[in-house]
């Protein structure tokens, strides 16, 4: 029998007031029995819509049977067909604009909690399985994989597979991209991205750290040491800015340099480990996306008394996934909606004292469909802060572009590939990920790192 509940069944998670004081998982999975009550929410639709709405068509209902019927290990298998990294997917993907927005549960009540699952699926793995040594055939093919975000990860463990030498080229000292560096510990335990990458290695995938392509080498030299394709996954990791006065003062940070001197430099573990990072009483975090309520919630949980949220569209517009938003609300976060900064000033000494704003409405939509916003007449204030985090979105670093000869990028900086393969303009090398689309998201980077993988594997047997 369905479970007919409208409601997903719940999933436990620390309370607000305890988990605004530390960086552990907010969100604390299902058990075994919770996650079979859900999966009989499922009514296995024939047509599958909601296999439609993943970037990588995990098949969804069939993995669920299995975790109604008790059968986890089935369920793992079923979902590891499409998706390498279930784990994290389960944990950041924004579901409710992919799978579980096509699900027919959700048009009279909640959709089937299919991220939930995932996660839980995934966990269960990690902890029941026991490692198995796989043999794989090699081909001795060199293949140099750059970049080792989501995009790299995934194309690399498809190649490694094929048979393929793998070598990875990371520019910083820890692999794993956005999902070790941006995404903080609570959202993501960087234990489980860890125990992705070393099941690369296990597999034979070789990482190479504090190599900055396109500084240290670059891609025709790495083509003379042996790469015979290669694949760019670099990311879109270069802040973007207001361009308003006083954003060069003390006190305002990129949320990169925020989220990475937390989450890599482990800031929150200072002063007996790690870096320091200073945030004041007050703080302002500009923008409405994933990445600023990553850094709101960060800087709260580092001692901010009053952390603000100042976006210039209403609460419909904030582009984060909205258990982001609705975490972030219950920790105390503050949202200053329609509200748009002009200037930050600061102290004689050069030091943040405040932003100021002007108040905005909605006007008529822009070429995105979205309602342009518009300033309200004498609408100028200040909000009083002594930190300011610019989180309006990143662009592709372009390093590589100025280092490579016969690399097509869009003058936003973005590399120009043939859609259905990554091939960029250049012979034997193929790129995905946000150095492609600008910043997206994890499943698409995935995607993206699987497809190039085919086509690799395709180009180099066809070589
Ligand atoms: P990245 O993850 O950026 O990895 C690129 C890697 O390439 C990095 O390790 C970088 O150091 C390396 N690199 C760059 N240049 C070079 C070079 N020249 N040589 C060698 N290595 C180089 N997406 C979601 O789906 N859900 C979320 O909840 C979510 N939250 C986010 C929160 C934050 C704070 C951020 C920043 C992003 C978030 N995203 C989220 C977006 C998602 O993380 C990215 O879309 C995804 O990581 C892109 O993967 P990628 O492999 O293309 O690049
Ligand atoms: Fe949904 Fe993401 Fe899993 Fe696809 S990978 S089914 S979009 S949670
Ligand atoms: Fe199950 Fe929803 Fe998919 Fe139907 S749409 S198969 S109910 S998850």
């Amino acid at each position: 029998m369905p479970n007919m509940s409208p409601d997903k069944v719940k999933m436990p998670e620390q309370e607000p007031d305890v988990r605004n004081k530390n960086f552990l998982e907010v969100a604390l999975g299902y058990t075994p029995e919770m996650a079979q009550e859900e999966a009989k929410r499922c009514l296995q639709c024939k047509n599958k819509p909601c296999v439609a709405g993943c970037p990588v068509n995990v098949k969804i209902p069939e993995f669920i049977q299995h975790v109604a019927n008790g059968e986890f290990e089935k369920a793992y298998e079923k979902i590891t067909e499409t998706n390498s990294l279930p784990a994290i997917c389960g944990r950041v993907c924004p579901q409710e604009s992919q799978c579980e927005k096509l699900c027919v549960r959700g048009i009279k009540g909640e959709p089937v909690a299919i991220g939930r699952l995932e996660r839980f699926v995934a966990d269960w793995f990690m902890q029941n399985s026991k490692p198995q040594a796989k043999s794989i055939q090699k081909n001795g093919t060199k293949v140099a994989v750059i970049g080792s975000g989501p995009a790299g990860l995934t194309c690399a463990g498809d190649l490694v597979n094929l048979g393929y030498d793998v070598t990875i080229f990371e520019a910083f000292h820890t692999p794993g991209g956005v999902l070790m560096y941006g995404i903080p510990e609570f959202r993501l335990p960087k234990a489980l991205v860890q125990k992705e990458i070393d099941s690369l290695k296990q597999l034979g995938v070789e990482i190479k750290t504090n190599m900055v392509i396109g500084k240290v080498l670059s891609l025709d030299e790495l083509k003379d040491e042996g790469y015979k394709a290669m694949f760019i996954g670099t990311g879109a990791g270069l802040p973007n800015f207001m361009g308003i006065p006083g954003e060069n003062l003390n006190g305002v940070y990129s949320s990169n340099e925020f989220l990475t001197r937390i989450n890599l430099m482990k800031a929150y573990l200072f002063p007996q480990y790690g870096t320091p990072v200073k945030v004041g009483k007050n703080v302002a975090v500009v923008g409405g996306g994933n990445v600023a309520m990553d850094a709101a919630r960060s800087a709260k949980r580092l001692g901010a008394e009053n952390v603000y949220i100042v976006y210039r569209r209403s609460e419909k517009e904030l582009p984060a996934r909205l258990e982001e938003i609705h975490h972030a609300k219950e920790e105390g976060i503050i949202f200053k909606l329609l509200t748009n900064p002009t200037k930050i000033i600061g102290t004689d000494e050069g030091w943040v004292k405040g932003i100021e704003c002007v108040e905005m409405e909605l006007g008529e939509p822009d070429s995105s469909g979205r309602r342009r916003p518009v300033v309200k007449k004498n609408s100028e204030h200040i909000i009083d802060v002594d930190t300011v985090i610019i989180a309006i979105g990143q662009s592709p670093n372009p390093l590589i572009k100025s280092t490579t000869k016969g690399l097509d990028t869009h003058d936003w900086g973005g590399i120009i590939v043939e859609e259905a393969t990554g091939a960029t303009s250049k012979e034997g090398v193929y790129a995905g990920g946000d150095a492609v689309t600008g910043a997206a998201t994890v499943i698409l980077a995935m995607g993206a790192g699987k497809t190039a993988a085919k086509a690799i594997d395709e180009y180099l047997r066809n070589d």
